[in-house]
């Protein structure tokens, strides 16, 4: 087992880490504070390939693979996490799914601009009474020959009014249950009949936009229509095994945050004529930050191996989305009552991070959720896909 990375991996973490400094760094309180999304981030990462993973580079893939795209994402979110969702947003989402079960003609029109950043990406799945019972969705597209009409809405959507490219998953027969779903490919700006409304009132994420998307009698072309009527709930477990890597390595990487936050903080503060670090219980909360982020980060590493491996990945991609939750709001937490009444201010983020990490143990599927795969992958009712 080896654990060094590559000169290409070593490559690729410098790149992101100095893009991050440079590029997220000096806005992220600024636009925390304005809840802004600042969209020429994503056409940045585009412009440097940090968007085409594990996708030929005849589509404007970058040729790398899972364990370099985590490296990325892990830098890019131990700056801003809201920033861990360009990278599932537009290409382990919509792109990544395009090319699995899309036709030759539909990976040419859409994934080219999703890596490029010139199109920002999401994924629906999530209604106001369909979350976890992903098969309980109700928006209807009704097939009208060569085009489909779309009643309906969905909810919680990342980056659903900013959107240009995104996945829909609707219900084309009603009754059927998880049958009866299909995944159909929005092109947003060109689609009749869709309102597009922002959240305002989310508790944390603040510069990454969430949306409820209502569907009026919206025109779809049957063209848009990815893989086979009636294979939607395959083709959104599919891609949720992929997109939950985001949850898991942005998780992994706001532990690492608040931890190195944490110990730079400990070694400054002085308390009793010693810096607080010297003091053994700060000492077994820096102990058990740095045992819990380096533990979520080899689960993540994991993970990416295994898919670039082809190898069956879901239960370990759903450890690692568990295990980097916990130990991203433990270590946000711990981070808080280490800097005392400063973390409890504005002038440091640890209530960024304690609102940041809270994200991750509802999105992409809840801990129960989780749980519950790991625990019925192991004692065989579910196969390890
Ligand atoms: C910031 C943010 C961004 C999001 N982005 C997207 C997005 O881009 N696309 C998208 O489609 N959705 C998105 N979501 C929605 C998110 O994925 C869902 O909220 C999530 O799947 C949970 O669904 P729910 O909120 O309806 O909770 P529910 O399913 O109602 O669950 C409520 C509680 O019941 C528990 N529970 C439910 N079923 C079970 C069970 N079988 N066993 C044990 N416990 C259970 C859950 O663990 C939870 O504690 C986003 C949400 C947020 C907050």
């Amino acid at each position: 087992m080896d654990f060094a990375l590559t000169d290409i991996q070593k490559l690729v973490q410098e790149t992101a880490r100095n893009f991050a400094e440079n590029e997220i760094a000096p806005y992220v309180e600024k636009d925390e504070e304005n809840h802004y999304y600042r969209r020429e981030i994503l056409s940045k990462l585009g412009e440097l390939g940090l968007l085409g993973w594990s996708i030929p580079e005849e589509y404007g893939g970058n040729g790398m693979g899972w364990m370099e795209a985590c490296i990325a994402l892990y830098e890019i979110a131990k700056v801003h996490t809201s920033w861990r969702l360009s990278i599932s947003g537009n290409c382990w989402g919509p792109a990544m799914t395009i090319y699995h079960h899309g036709t030759e003609e539909q990976r040419q029109k859409w994934i080219p601009g999703l890596l490029s950043g010139e199109y920002v990406g999401s994924f629906a799945l999530t209604e106001a009474n369909s979350g976890s019972d992903v098969a309980s969705m109700k928006t209807f597209a009704e097939d009208k020959g060569d085009h489909f009409v779309v009643n309906g809405s969905k909810m919680w959507i990342s980056g659903g009014h900013v959107s240009d490219i995104g996945l829909v998953y609707v219900v084309t027969e009603k009754g059927k249950g998880p049958k009866g779903l299909s995944c159909l490919v929005f092109d947003y700006n060109n689609t009749p009949g869709v309102t597009r409304i922002p959240i305002h009132t989310k508790f944390g994420m603040y510069s990454a936009p969430t949306s409820e998307l209502v569907f009026e009698n919206a025109i779809v072309p049957k063209d848009n229509l990815l893989g086979k009527m009636g294979a939607g709930f395959n083709i959104c477990m599919w891609q949720l095994n992929n997109t939950r890597m985001g949850c898991a390595t942005g998780a992994a990487a706001l532990s690492a945050a608040a931890t190195e936050g944490a110990v730079q903080y400990a070694n400054e503060r002085m308390q009793f004529g010693q810096p607080i670090g010297k003091f053994q219980m700060i000492q077994q909360q820096i102990c058990e930050m740095l045992l819990e982020d380096e533990a979520a980060k080899y689960l993540v590493f994991r993970a990416a191996w295994l898919k670039d491996n082809e190898m069956p990945s879901q239960q370990a991609t759903s450890m690692a989305k568990l295990y980097a939750c916990k130990a991203a709001v433990n270590a946000a937490n711990l981070a808080m009552k280490i800097y005392g009444s400063y973390g409890y201010s504005t002038e440091y983020p640890c209530a960024r991070w304690l609102r940041d990490a809270k994200q991750f143990e509802t999105l992409e599927g809840t801990s129960n959720i989780h749980t519950g795969i790991i625990a019925s992958i192991e004692l065989g009712y579910q196969p390890n896909r």
